[in-house]
């Protein structure tokens, strides 16, 4: 089960894999047509979903310092 996002029905599907029509591999990754509940052709793009190697944005340790206390100041 997965979830699709079908425009047509402006809202998201949790369907089956028996309701992927087609499915093919591009250079971005899986895709596959999907039919929506209502019966809407919606293609999905797999390879968004993926994550990508260093996509993820570090977190920040030096956080805590300057900025609060400027912050703190403000308020
Ligand atoms: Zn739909």
């Amino acid at each position: 089960m997965f979830t699709i996002f079908c425009p047509q029905c402006d809202k998201r599907h949790l369907v089956g894999t028996r309701r992927i029509v087609r499915f093919e591999n591009t250079s971005d990754g899986p895709r596959a047509q999907v039919k929506c509940l209502q019966g809407h052709l919606v293609t999905t793009d797999f390879g968004r979903n993926q994550k990508k190697p260093g996509a993820e944005p570090a977190p920040s340790p030096g956080h805590r310092g300057r900025t609060d206390d400027d912050c703190t100041e403000a308020a």
